[in-house]
């Protein structure tokens, strides 16, 4: 009896042990799947949070303001590209305060000045710079946290450079033409009240300052045309008529136009245009820039010396077209800056010649319409060369 039932006992104690190793490695195996479904989860929710950050970072990157962010003890915590762009800083700027990382006094006093006001708008700062100072307007604000206590502060700054150099551009503008309108203005001015004053009388001067007179306010006229010109070619509300445009026969008309001034100089025009040539151009803006070139070229050119005038195609698909003079040329220094609006070698000279100091500025802006480009070579006392090109489509569009 003994024996059975410390045989039985024996069995019912290995039957519990099985089943409790069973439930062990079950419960054991059910541990780990919940750990993997856990560990997938977490990974997931990281690479979800690792995206929106990518997310967040690239658009705080593609900014065109500059951004920081400081936290509360003053030290950076986030700084975008533009802001690196703008300030010329590189490397990782985190932790550092703002003296360490921008160095720029300026911007610890805006700094300063924020955490007294809580806010600061429109704070203009100037910036050197390798290709001259930038101005920056930058706003800039504490943050705060739920509990209403300071956490940090954010800064916005925007690139002002452009916007001023064009409002400087503008001023100066305006500055140039009311004081190339006051010239001829206060002149014509000046020769009437001499003729009311008793010169009427006397017909030698009289004729003399009446033709002067006559010449200013040519000048008034020309220099209203050509600011009229520049204004609508600049507001766009010129289009360019493009076609099949044969510059050689273009280029007769401009001859011809000029005949009278050129015999008067005297200078000899010579048109060495071949005409199988054809440009994709509107024919009247061509005909206004070579008027403007050839004009010149008479001006400026020696009495009894030539103008003449060619053209090639180059291996960019574009015609290059050329007119040069034997004149006393144009110093290297000024050789860039003549296409600006008003810029002239010598003034008194281009104004005793009816100059408006805007035709080489009209001449560049109706090449730049053609998607062409212009440029001059001259060496001082050889005369110079102005080059232009056009679209080319003499073997067709
Ligand atoms: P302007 O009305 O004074 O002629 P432009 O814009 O046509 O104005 O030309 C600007 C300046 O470029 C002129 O004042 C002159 O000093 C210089 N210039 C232009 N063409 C020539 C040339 N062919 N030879 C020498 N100087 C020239």
């Amino acid at each position: 009896m003994w024996p059975t039932l410390t045989l039985l006992a024996l069995l019912a104690a290995g039957v519990c042990y099985v089943g409790l190793r069973r439930c062990r490695a079950e419960a054991e195996a059910e541990r780990e799947r919940q750990q993997r479904e856990f560990e997938s989860l977490y990974q997931q929710h990281e690479q979800a949070r690792a995206r929106e950050l990518a997310q967040q970072q690239a658009l705080f990157n593609s900014m065109s303001e500059g951004v920081l962010v400081l936290d509360g003890e003053g030290r950076v915590r986030l700084v975008n590209q533009a802001l690196e762009r703008l300030f010329g800083v590189t490397g990782d700027l985190r932790g550092r305060t703002v003296m360490e990382a921008l160095r720029l006094h300026q911007v610890q006093e805006l700094v300063n000045q924020t955490l007294l006001k809580g806010q600061v708008d429109d704070f203009e700062l100037e910036l050197p710079g390798l290709d001259g100072n930038r101005s920056l307007q930058v706003n800039s604000a504490v943050v705060l946290g739920a509990d209403g206590r300071q956490q940090g502060m954010i800064l916005v700054c925007h690139d002002l450079t452009r916007l001023k150099q064009l409002e400087n551009t503008r001023r100066e503008f305006v500055a140039n033409v009311s004081h190339e309108l006051r010239t001829p203005l206060s002149m014509i001015k000046g020769y009437v009240e001499t003729l009311i004053d008793g010169a009427k009388d006397k017909p030698e001067v009289a004729m003399k300052f009446l033709q002067t007179i006559e010449k200013h306010a040519d000048r008034l006229t020309y220099l209203i045309e050509d600011l009229l010109a520049i204004s609508r070619l600049e507001s766009g509300q010129i289009v360019m008529n493009l076609q099949r445009t044969e510059p050689r026969g273009v280029v007769e008309r401009v001859i011809s136009d000029l005949e009278t001034k050129a015999a008067a100089k005297p200078t000899r025009l010579v048109n060495e245009v071949p005409a199988e040539l054809a440009a994709n151009a509107d024919a009247d803006r061509l005909q206004q820039v070579l008027f403007n070139l050839v004009d010149n070229a008479i001006k400026y050119g020696r009495p009894g010396g030539s103008v003449v005038l060619r053209a090639r195609r180059n291996d960019r698909k574009q015609l290059e077209l050329s007119v040069q003079d034997d004149g006393p040329g144009i110093p290297p220094e000024a050789q860039n800056r003549i296409f600006e609006r008003f810029y002239r070698v010598d003034k008194a000279r281009s104004r005793d010649a009816g100059g408006t100091g805007l035709g080489l500025a009209i001449v560049k802006h109706i090449v730049q319409s053609h998607s062409g480009a212009v440029w001059v070579e001259s060496v001082p006392g050889q005369g110079a060369t102005f080059f232009f090109t056009l679209p080319d489509i003499s073997g067709g569009l």
